[in-house]
C-alpha cells in the first residue's frame, strides 16, 4: 500500500484489534483484515488498468465493504467519488456525469441502482464478490509513492447543495490526513474509543470524523445502518448494561436533527431502554453535533435526559465545511452555549469584514470566516473559476459563513453571507438568531428564516413555521408571534412574514436544501 497519512497511521495499529464492526450482525473485522483486503481489492479493480488521477465512484451501504471500497480506491491512486446512497436518480447521475468516473464500485445490495446509472455494465465491480473479511490474509507493506505524498486528489465530496448546485470538491491524501489529524489531536481520539456510525457516507461528517479519524486513532467504528432512533438507543443502551460482546460506545457524531430524533423518540421506547438512557448518555466520552446550527432548544433536552449538567451529556458543538473539513471546534474541557468554539491546531482562521474587506481584530465585529492551513482543499473538480473565487490572497479560503468572536477569541455563527444574513432597512439579521429565538418558543416545532424581497426595506425577515401541538391549540399567528418575538430581539429582527407548513423538508446533514427551500414554501404559500 502507499506510504500515505491515512494508510501510515493505519499500518501501525496492532492488526489483531477490532477496526470495525457491523452493528446488526455483530460481526468483527481486525485492522488485519482491512488492510489485507484494501490490499488485494485494489489489485482487483486496478488490474489492467492505471486509475492514476481516475475517478472511481462508490455507490454501497454504510459497513466494511465501503471502508474496503474507498481506502482501496485511495490505495489505487484514483480519486474516489461517494454516491449518496438515498438519493434520487437524476441527483446521482448529476455526481456521475459531473465527475466521469472510469468505474463504479458496488454491492449486491446497490447492483439494480449502479446498473441504472452507467451505459457500459463492464465499469461496474462488486465490492461484495471479492468476499472480503472470509480470504486468506495477505502481508501488507507500505511503499514510498510520488503521487501518493502530497498534492494529488484522493477524494471528491459534494458539497450539500445549500445555496446552488453541489460543487465536487477535490482533497488529497495530505488535506485528508491533516483533517483526520486535528480531530485526533483535539478531541484526544484513541486505540480505547468506540464510535457508533449512523451518517452518511458521502459527507466530510461521516467520513473523515466519524470514520477516518477514530481508525487512524487505533479505535473501533461500529456501523449502525440504516439509522433508526430505536437501534441506537438499544445499542447505546446494551453498552452500558454489560451484554456480552457489546463494548460500552464512547464517541457518538451526529447532525442537531438526528439529536432530535433520538429525544423526540426516547418515550415510545421500552421502558428498559428508557431507565437507562440517561446512563448511556453519561456514559459517552464525547456527543459531537455539527453540520448545521444546533437549536439551543436541542442542546439543553440532551442535557435534560442525561440528568447531569456536565460530562457525557454535554454536547461538543464544532464547525466545518466539505472544503476545508473541521476548522472550529469547542473544547474538551470548555464548551461554549450557542459558539462552535476556537480554531483547531493547525487551522488558521480569521474574520474579514464584508464591505471593507479588512481583517477584523475587535471582538463582536462581524466579518467572513476564512480558514488556510494543510486542511483545505485542492479544487473544486472542473471549476477552476471557482476555485480561484474562493481564495483570497495569501492562500484564505472564503467560507461564506459570517461570525464574531468574544474577548476569548470564539467563535460564534451568524448564518451564511449569501442567504442567511439579511439586510433590511440597512440592518443586518442573521436568521439564525431570529430562528434560535423562535425555537424557543412553546408554540413552535420547526423554523427556517429567510429575507424576501421588500420594494421599501430591501428585504424583510420571514418564518416559515412548523406549530408544536400547543401552537396548533392556541391557533398561533403572525400578530402572537410578533407579540412574544418583540420580548425577545430588536424590533427590526422581528418577523413580519409568517407562513404555517407542515413540515420543512431537510436534506441527511438538517439543511433545508436550495431547491426546496424555506423560499419556494413561501413562494407557494402566496
Ligand atoms: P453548498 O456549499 O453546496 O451550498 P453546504 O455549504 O451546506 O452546501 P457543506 O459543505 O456540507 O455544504 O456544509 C458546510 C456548511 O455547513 C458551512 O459553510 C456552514 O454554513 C454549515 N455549518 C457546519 N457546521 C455548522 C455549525 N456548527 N453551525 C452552523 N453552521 C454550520
Ligand atoms: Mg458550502
Amino acid at each position: 500500500l502507499p506510504r500515505t497519512p491515512i494508510f501510515e497511521a493505519l499500518a501501525k495499529q496492532p492488526q489483531e484489534t477490532t477496526a470495525v464492526i457491523h452493528s446488526a450482525s455483530n460481526k468483527r473485522f481486525s485492522y488485519g483484515s482491512l488492510l489485507s483486503d484494501v490490499a488485494k481489492t485494489r489489485n482487483r479493480i486496478s488490474t489492467g488498468k492505471d486509475l492514476h488521477g481516475k475517478r472511481v465512484a462508490m455507490l454501497a451501504e454504510n459497513g466494511y465493504e465501503y471502508v474496503v471500497g474507498l481506502l482501496s480506491i485511495f490505495a489505487s491512486g484514483a480519486i474516489a467519488v461517494p454516491l449518496c446512497t438515498s438519493h434520487p436518480l437524476k441527483e446521482m447521475q448529476y455526481v456521475m456525469g459531473d465527475s466521469s468516473p472510469s468505474t463504479l464500485l458496488t454491492t449486491q445490495k446497490f447492483r439494480f441502482r449502479a446498473e441504472e446509472l452507467v451505459t457500459d455494465p463492464s465499469v461496474l465491480m462488486q465490492i461484495d464478490e471479492y468476499a472480503p473479511g472470509r480470504e486468506a490474509k495477505v502481508e501488507v507493506e507500505l511503499q514510498d509513492n510520488d503521487w501518493a505524498e502530497t498534492k494529488c486528489g484522493a477524494l471528491i465530496i459534494y458539497t450539500s447543495g445549500t445555496t446552488n448546485l453541489p460543487k465536487g470538491v477535490v482533497s488529497t491524501h495530505s488535506s485528508l490526513g491533516a483533517q483526520a489529524n486535528t480531530l485526533i489531536t483535539a478531541w484526544e481520539m484513541t486505540e480505547k474509543d468506540h464510535l457508533l456510525h449512523v451518517l452518511p457516507l458521502h459527507h466530510v461528517h461521516g467520513i473523515v470524523n466519524a470514520t477516518l479519524a477514530p481508525l487512524m486513532a487505533g479505535g473501533t467504528v461500529e456501523y449502525l445502518f440504516p439509522f433508526s432512533p430505536a437501534a441506537v438507543w438499544s445499542r447505546l443502551v446494551s453498552g452500558v448494561n454489560k451484554t456480552p460482546d457489546r463494548n460500552p460506545i464512547t464517541l457518538f457524531m451526529a447532525v442537531p436533527t438526528i439529536y432530535n430524533r433520538l429525544i423526540t423518540s426516547l418515550p415510545s421506547q421500552p421502558a428498559e431502554i428508557q431507565k437507562t438512557a440517561a446512563h448511556a448518555i453519561q456514559s459517552l466520552r464525547l456527543a459531537i453535533s455539527g453540520s448545521a446550527a444546533l437549536p439551543g432548544s436541542i442542546r439543553d433536552d440532551w442535557l435534560r435526559l442525561a440528568g447531569t449538567t456536565s460530562g457525557g451529556g454535554t454536547m461538543l458543538e464544532r464547525y466545518g465545511m466539505t472544503e476545508i473539513g473541521m476548522a472550529l471546534s469547542n473544547k474538551l474541557d470548555k464548551r461554549v452555549n450557542n459558539a462552535v468554539g476556537w480554531p483547531l491546531p493547525g487551522v488558521e482562521a480569521r474574520l474579514v469584514d464584508i464591505e471593507t474587506g479588512e481583517v477584523v481584530t475587535k471582538p463582536h465585529v462581524e466579518g467572513e470566516i476564512q480558514i488556510r492551513g494543510p486542511t483545505v482543499f485542492r479544487e473544486y473538480w472542473n471549476k477552476p473559476e471557482a476555485t480561484a473565487k474562493e481564495f483570497a490572497e495569501g492562500g484564505w479560503f472564503k467560507t461564506g459563513d459570517v461570525a464574531t468572536t468574544d474577548e476569548h477569541g470564539c467563535y460564534f455563527i451568524h448564518g451564511r453571507r449569501s442567504v442567511d444574513i439579511i439586510k433590511s432597512g440597512g440592518e443586518k439579521v442573521s436568521a439564525l438568531e431570529v430562528e434560535r429565538e423562535l425555537l424557543e418558543l412553546p408554540q413552535v416545532a420547526e423554523t427556517a428564516v429567510v429575507a424576501v424581497p421588500d420594494p421599501d426595506w430591501g428585504q424583510r425577515v420571514a418564518a416559515v413555521v412548523v406549530l408544536s401541538e400547543q401552537g396548533v391549540r392556541e391557533g398561533w399567528n403572525l400578530a402572537r408571534m410578533r407579540e412574544e418575538m418583540k420580548k425577545r430581539v430588536a424590533g427590526y429582527k422581528v418577523p413580519t412574514v409568517m407562513r404555517v407548513v407542515k413540515e420543512i423538508e431537510r436534506n441527511q446533514m438538517g439543511k433545508s436544501e436550495w431547491n426546496h427551500s424555506p423560499l419556494s414554501y413561501l413562494q407557494a404559500c402566496g
